[in-house]
């Protein structure tokens, strides 16, 4: 099957820094990978001139990345099903609310011995009950399917200053050995780069979970810095999170390991970085400064980017409601109130206190 074709779905902040990573990593290996990585872009006109256009013309996402240049071996293409003609590997990654309809028109076109990794950070609250977005593409589109996740705010990765992050897979289980199939070796090639440090493992889980949830610890984060009440606050905030984060990968995805948390890049560290200057943190904050809400922080703020902890938070309550748990993670319920239901964030306090009260 080789060399592999790479697809990247998606061109936003994190869709286009990854697709530049993948196409700088195929060029220099052409034994391994086809040299040319298309890059499916939800086309939209800048100035009267197609964002396709722009890229493959200048090399430059001028929205999503600006000031960024891109190989020229990333090609832009508004088709989806254009894009992913004769792909072996699919690296998805869009915010997360438009996954559904992206894998529904790509359903019957997507051979099953296609691979894929997520780069999405969220989950899927449906029929099935909440899912994994690596498992939810791996069910509809019937493909074996991985993840990324790291501490990788995309701005930095895109300026090519030193990082981390975690990639998850397991093979297929007729996986036929190596050199045959997408395996950890491959995936390592893909992703890695001299300023992008990658470690492979096999909990797509836990990585998945760390990612997803972080952002909704990161509101809660920018609901205190807005508030004035400084570095101590947004480290309680941040340990009484990653408690809340380890606990609900315990409860639903028990195959997630503890260690993930600590140990990778996607789980702690994912967590500080994004707690610290990430989209969630700064949305979360203009909504405490400015007493808008999140949606008018969201647009004010970001030019069409995404705050994805916005609709995790409200996934993750719409699961916890329908498993009576909410009592159970007091911080992600808090966010929750918060962001719907217009609760002061000034209550945090109370709302996640774990002590007793004194009588
Ligand atoms: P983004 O927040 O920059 O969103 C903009 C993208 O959404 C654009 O490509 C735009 O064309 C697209 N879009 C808008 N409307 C659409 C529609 N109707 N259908 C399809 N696409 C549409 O996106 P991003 O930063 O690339 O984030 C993608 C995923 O990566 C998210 O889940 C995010 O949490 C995750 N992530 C982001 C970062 C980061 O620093 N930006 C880092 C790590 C992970
Ligand atoms: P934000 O979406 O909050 O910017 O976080 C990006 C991220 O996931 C960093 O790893």
């Amino acid at each position: 099957r080789q060399p592999f074709k790479v697809t990247v779905i998606g061109s936003g902040n994190w869709g286009t820094t990854i697709a530049k990573v993948v196409a700088e990593n195929t060029v220099q290996n052409p034994h391994l990978f086809n040299k040319d990585v298309n890059m499916w872009v939800f086309e939209e006109m800048i100035d009267g001139e197609k964002l396709t256009e722009i890229i493959n013309t200048r090399h430059q996402n001028v929205k999503y990345l600006p000031g960024i240049d891109l190989p020229h071996n990333l090609i832009a293409n508004p088709s989806l099903l254009d894009s992913v003609e004769g792909a072996d590997i699919l690296v998805f990654n869009v915010p997360h609310q438009f996954l559904p309809k992206i894998v529904l028109q790509l359903k019957g076109h997507v051979s099953n011995q296609v691979r894929a990794i997520s780069c999405l950070k969220g989950f899927e609250v449906g029929a099935k009950g909440v899912q994994l977005l690596s498992s939810y593409i791996k069910d509809e589109l019937d493909i074996q399917c991985g993840a990324l996740s790291g501490a990788n705010l995309a701005p930095e990765v895109a300026k090519e200053h030193w990082s981390e992050t975690t990639v998850a897979y397991q093979l297929p289980s007729d996986f036929k050995g190596e050199g045959f199939d997408v395996d950890h070796k491959v995936l390592k090639m893909l992703f890695h780069r001299p300023y992008f440090h990658v470690n492979v493992i096999d909990d797509v889980a836990g990585i998945s979970i760390a990612g997803a949830l972080k952002n909704v610890v990161a509101l809660a984060c920018g609901f205190v810095e807005g508030l004035g009440w400084g570095n101590n606050a947004a480290a309680a905030i941040q340990r009484v999170g990653l408690g809340e984060i380890i606990k609900f990968g315990q409860m639903f995805f028990p195959e997630s390991r503890v260690e993930t948390y600590y140990q990778e890049s996607a789980g702690v560290a994912d967590l500080i970085t994004t707690c610290s200057g990430g989209r969630n943190v700064k949305v979360a904050k203009y909504m405490s400064k400015n007493h808008v809400d999140a949606f008018q922080a969201e647009k004010e703020l970001l030019n069409g980017q995404s705050a994805q902890g916005v609709i995790t938070c409200k996934e993750v309550h719409e699961w916890l409601s329908t498993c009576e748990l909410t009592e159970d993670f007091p911080l992600f319920e808090a966010v929750y109130q918060i962001v719907y239901n217009n609760m002061p964030m000034e209550q945090i306090p109370e709302m996640i206190d774990e002590l007793e009260p004194f009588e």
